[in-house]
């Protein structure tokens, strides 16, 4: 079974370009044309990952992503923004989104982005639960996806998860934030070093104890992020 992509999207003619490339490259499709259907289909239909427009009707795209993650919903969501609205950037993984791609968009730009941010489930690692590596009250799922704290399951998207395993893979070092971008991100052409600060910011609220005095995920200014013990 293909992965399946929701598209809210309340332009017909974008939303119909997105199927048919979406589908050409294996993916199966739903969309819904407003924020409340939209909404309604991110709870029901189980999909992989959500392309969200901003602006929609009943209710914006921002609302829907904040409910879906309130509602512990952790499907990768890239944000379909317009370009001259610089603030939406960042407000969109504010509120949850993993990763946003600006109107007008190329499609191969953002077939890049949907194979990137795409859940990848315990079936694709090929077991269903493997071994859990120990940091502190920290534990990290070696060939799966989850993260427990002190025993409880931590909710994290796709991007929190794949972020916390890349660097603590490597406890002590510092990692600069392009290297992040592009070794967490997958991206072979130019991220926003934004999405990394406000992933780690994020990242910090659902595993430190003290997100304003982190342990695990720390700030060194001026060099990025290094993941402590
Ligand atoms: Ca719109």
């Amino acid at each position: 079974m293909g992965k399946k992509v929701l598209i809210v999207e309340d332009e017909k003619a974008i939303v119909d370009i997105l199927v048919f490339n979406l589908k050409r490259e294996g993916y199966e499709t739903e969309f819904a044309l407003d924020g409340a259907d939209g909404l309604e289909k991110g709870r029901t239909c189980d999909p992989d990952l959500i392309l969200l427009d901003v602006m929609l009707p009943k209710m914006t795209g921002f609302d829907v992503c904040k409910t879906l993650r309130d509602e512990g919903k952790t499907t990768p969501i890239i944000m379909l923004t317009a370009r001259e609205e610089e603030a939406d950037k960042v407000f969109g993984l504010e509120v949850g989104a993993d990763d946003y791609i600006t109107k007008p968009f190329s499609m191969r730009e953002l077939m890049a982005r949907v194979k990137a941010n795409v859940r990848r489930t315990a079936m694709d690692a090929g077991k269903v639960e493997s071994e859990f590596k120990t940091y502190g009250d920290l534990q990290i799922e070696e060939d799966g996806f989850r993260v427990k704290k002190n025993g409880a399951s931590v909710e994290l998207t796709q991007k929190e998860y794949d972020l916390l395993k890349y660097m603590a893979a490597r406890p002590g070092f510092v990692f600069s934030r392009e290297e992040l971008m592009e070794k967490v991100w997958n991206y072979d052409y130019f991220g926003d070093m934004r999405t990394v600060d406000v992933t780690v910011r994020r990242l910090r609220e659902k595993i430190e104890d003290d997100p304003g005095k982190p342990k695990y995920i720390i700030t060194r200014r001026g060099m990025g992020y290094l993941f402590g013990e």
